[in-house]
């Protein structure tokens, strides 16, 4: 990742590039603006290397809940670099349920793709990769796929996010992690901060060398996946997924240091989340300038945007707290909503299930709290907004 040295203090810059639709040409043209200031195309991807681009494909929904990253920014990315000279291109991601090919396919992400020769790929297993320099997580299980290419480019979506508060760059390379084995590092990291630890050494071992948001059409709310969409209007670039993230914090009124990965991100040498150490820049209009976080936030920013601003608690109450299971946030199953199919039942990570059915799949299925390590992962894949958390 690319820092620069401002008034005596290294800074990651991020631009941010006003959007308000999906229109192809507009999403280009933006994109286009935000990569000339981070040095250009041709200076992230040689002609030669083959490049990988990462979307959020978590599961297969409809374009319309803004689930996944729209196929226009993935368009402009593959556009920008063919137009660099770069021969080989493909898109993937692991999906918590299903193949990315069809979550890909359902969103129309698989013909945008095409046109620009790129090759749509499930990702498929390797074995356990070490990271020596890890200080969080020494070894991952990461996608062949993944390994094979030579230059990584994050495109991820602006949404909410239960465990971490929200989901955007840093988390996005999770989906890079083979399988069955993303369930399984949850109970190997089983709060908040051990897995947001994880997530700064997975970025710092993987490299990607871009981070772009879409935050055209975000998600508030009950995210990743069953949260609301809302027009936020916006494009997000940089090299430094923490400095980008710090900027959706912002746009979105939550304290950047409320979130996890951000703390963790910084802790660990991946980036930069404080005010002083980022350099916005709007690139609108073809024009360029510097714009203070205040500005952006007032200009492009929702400040009742839903998601968590409750303060962290820390300290010997929290042990206390995880320890008889109190006052935590919990999975909660809405009887009218859920249609039993189970999908939950399956994503649970921990032995023996923490939810399962008791009565055949006549009710609903029940959690066992003292088993609930609280990761999520039901919340997250259940397909039809039938789980929240309280
Ligand atoms: S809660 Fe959701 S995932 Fe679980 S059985 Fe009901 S509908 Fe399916
Ligand atoms: S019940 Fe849900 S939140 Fe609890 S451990 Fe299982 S998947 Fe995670």
């Amino acid at each position: 990742m690319e820092k620069q040295i401002v008034e005596g203090q290294m800074q990651s810059r991020v631009v941010l590039m006003p959007c308000s639709s999906y229109e192809e040409e507009a999403v280009y043209q933006a994109l286009k603006a935000g990569t000339e200031l981070l040095g250009g195309m041709e200076a992230l991807a040689g002609r030669e290397e083959k490049v990988l681009l990462k979307p959020n494909l978590v599961r297969k929904a409809k374009l319309s809940r803004a689930v996944v990253t729209h196929p226009a920014v993935m368009g402009a990315a593959a556009r920008l670099l063919r137009e660099a000279g770069v021969k080989e291109i493909m898109a993937g991601d692991s999906c918590g349920v299903g193949q990315a090919t069809a979550a890909a396919a359902a969103v129309g992400m698989d013909a945008v793709l095409e046109k620009y020769g790129v090759s749509l790929v499930d990702f498929t297993g390797t074995g356990s990769v070490a990271y020596e320099d890890g200080l969080q997580a020494r070894s991952f299980f990461v996608s062949k796929e993944v390994l094979e290419a030579d230059v990584l480019i994050n495109v991820c979506k602006m949404k909410t996010h239960a465990l971490e508060r929200i989901t955007g760059a840093v988390k996005n390379m999770y989906g890079c992690i083979h399988g069955l084995h993303k369930a399984k590092g949850h109970t190997a990291y089983p709060n908040a901060d051990s897995f947001a630890g994880m997530l700064a050494d997975l970025n710092r071992f993987l490299k990607p060398r871009l981070h772009i948001m879409d935050g055209i059409v975000a998600m508030e709310g009950n995210g990743p996946t069953s949260g609301d969409p809302v027009p936020m209007n916006v494009l997000l670039m940089s090299r430094d997924p923490v400095a980008l993230d710090s900027v959706f914090c912002r746009l979105i009124n939550l304290k950047p240091e409320l979130v996890p990965t951000n703390v963790h991100g910084e802790r660990l040498g991946l980036g930069f989340w404080r005010e002083e150490q980022v350099e916005l820049v709007l690139a609108e209009g073809g024009r360029s300038a510097e714009i203070s976080m205040e500005e952006a936030a007032a200009r492009f920013g929702k400040a009742d945007f839903d998601v968590d601003r409750r303060r962290i608690r820390s300290g010997s109450w929290v042990r206390m707290a995880r320890f008889f299971r109190i006052f935590q946030k919990k999975p909660c199953v809405d009887g009218e909503a859920c249609v039993k199919c189970g999908i939950c039942v399956e994503s649970c990570p921990v032995e023996g299930k923490a939810l399962s059915f008791s009565n055949g799949r006549k009710e609903p299925p029940v959690y066992d709290y003292k088993k609930c390590i609280r990761c999520f992962c039901c919340q997250e894949m259940c397909p039809h907004k039938a789980i929240k958390v309280r």
